[in-house]
């Protein structure tokens, strides 16, 4: 009865974290679905205490003591990140969920060896069978990778670790690390001793930092979105050698989902994922091309205010800089009052824009801009052609026309937003520096673009000010 209550348990949570998962699929329901997974996170932790494999006090004292270090951290970090932080504490976070399905392995890897000599057989793959050994080792092999790479990602992200190589010849090591981590695998796999898995467990953390290391900055995002799929298919492994279905499935939505999101970044940036794990893209400062001809041409907040709302049609092309400035509010309040004039505003997001996936979407929806003011890129696409005025803010290579025009651009193909067909731009920044890719942008330099230098709200706040004078 108990082994029935404990699978249907596992059953319900599986399905809540699926439910939980479609929900995450719009900004609407994103925040239901993230409480509909966590109900199925506490209904799948709860009715573990009570299965039978954890016995003993000093288990139940451990297990308490272990979910009060790991929540009260995390209950901590969640409500005092910033939101341009986000991306690193995923990390950390992904790192962790590795971390755990590593030692699960080596945990159940250690315990089958010390069993061998009670057994007599002397291979782990003959004690456990062939299919769950591969598994716990596969499983500890990538569990540990995502856990040492993730938290290399985690340092690049946070400005704590800027080189790009640990030896000469770094991709080469890289390739022999893995041939000798994947042989220490086999070894395990064929052998019995507590070394092989030592030496298998301390290649596999050492090759996740190798391969992490050389990956730009600029393209961490989506190693951690790689990771993070790496993660949940170690978990699922994991679930398959304690033969527990809610792992097993929570593992398979989460690797699922995250190869789905790693290929819709790549494409994204028109860029396949070796190039993105091998191509060391944004670790050069290489902008590519002759640079821009012509020269900036800077216009006043008052003055780019009074030419909004003197518009018919305005579309806002949010980025990165807008997260660090904190835009979103007093932007809302810009287009609220544009729309008070009869000036039709819209929102057009790139897929990439910011420094990961809805980054976007999240900061508007937290300002409390309604979502069908907001567009993606290939529904609005058309439509500058047809706009008044085009308003960057904090965004930069989303918007860079090189993609489309100069081959020997490190961007070319990357799918842009058509900014510069608008009729005019205005480009929101700080001062003249490039975006995250380190490209220099020619949209800047164009005849119709015009500058208005500041930090986003600042700006934003003056343009709301000079709006109201009208
Ligand atoms: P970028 O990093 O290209 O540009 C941000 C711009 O914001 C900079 O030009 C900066 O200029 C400006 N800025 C910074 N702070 C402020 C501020 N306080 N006020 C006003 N402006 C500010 O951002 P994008 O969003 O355009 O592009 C995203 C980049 O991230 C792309 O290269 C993309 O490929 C990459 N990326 C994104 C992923 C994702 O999932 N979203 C994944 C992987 C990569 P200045 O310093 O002059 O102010």
């Amino acid at each position: 009865m108990l082994h029935f209550l404990i699978q249907l348990s596992y059953f319900l949570a599986a399905v809540l974290f699926i439910v939980g998962l479609k929900g995450m699929s719009t900004p609407v329901t994103a925040r239901q679905g993230i409480i509909w997974a966590g109900v199925g996170m506490l209904v799948a932790v709860f009715i573990t205490f009570f299965h039978p494999e954890i016995h003993g006090v000093t288990n139940f004292v451990l297990i308490i003591i272990a979910i009060a270090i790991g929540g009260g951290l995390a209950w901590k970090t969640a409500q005092t990140v910033q939101m341009t932080e986000m991306p690193q504490m995923v990390a950390l976070y992904n790192g962790m969920g590795g971390g755990s399905a590593g030692a699960i392995a080596a945990v159940y890897l250690l315990a089958a060896q010390r069993n061998l000599l009670d057994t007599g057989q002397n291979a782990i793959y003959q004690y456990m069978g062939a299919d769950v050994a591969f598994l716990a080792v596969l499983g500890g092999l990538i569990g540990s990778v995502a856990f040492s790479g993730s938290l290399v990602a985690w340092a690049k992200l946070d400005g704590r670790m800027k080189r790009n190589s640990l030896v000469p010849q770094q991709q080469l090591v890289n390739i022999i690390l893995f041939a000798a981590m994947v042989m220490a695998g086999i070894w395990v796999f064929m052998s019995g001793g507590v070394f092989p898995i030592f030496v298998f467990f301390a290649l596999a953390l050492l090759f996740g930092v190798f391969m992490a290391v050389p990956i730009g900055g600029a393209d961490m995002p989506v190693v951690i979105s790689l990771f993070n799929a790496l993660t949940g298919l170690a978990v699922g492994f994991k679930g398959y050698v304690l033969g527990n279905p809610a792992l097993i499935i929570a593992g398979t939505v989460v690797g699922a989902a995250g190869m789905l999101l790693t290929h819709l970044m790549a494409k994204a940036m028109n860029r396949p994922i070796h190039n993105v794990l091998f191509s060391g893209f944004g670790t050069t400062g290489d902008s590519g091309g002759e640079g821009p001809e012509g020269e900036m041409k800077e216009v006043g907040a008052e003055d780019a205010g009074y030419m909004l709302a003197y518009a018919e049609s305005v579309v806002i092309v949010p980025g990165y800089g807008m997260a660090v400035a904190q835009a979103q509010h007093k932007i809302w309040e810009l287009v609220q009052l544009l729309q008070e004039r009869g000036v039709d505003v819209k929102f057009a997001i790139h897929p990439v824009a910011g420094r990961m996936p809805g980054h976007m979407n999240v900061l508007l929806a937290e300002a409390g801009v309604p979502y069908d003011l907001i567009f993606d890129m290939e529904e609005i696409n058309e439509d500058f052609k047809t706009t008044d005025v085009a308003v960057v803010i904090g965004a930069n290579d989303v918007v860079n026309p090189a993609a489309k025009n100069d081959e020997s651009s490190p961007i070319y193909g990357m799918p842009i937003l058509n900014v510069d067909e608008a009729e005019n731009v205005l480009v929101i920044k700080r001062g003249r520096g490039t975006g995250f890719s380190g490209v220099e942008n020619n949209l800047f330099f164009e005849e119709n673009t015009r500058m208005v230098f500041g930090d986003g709200a600042k700006v934003a706040n003056k343009m709301v000010a000079a709006v109201k004078e009208l």
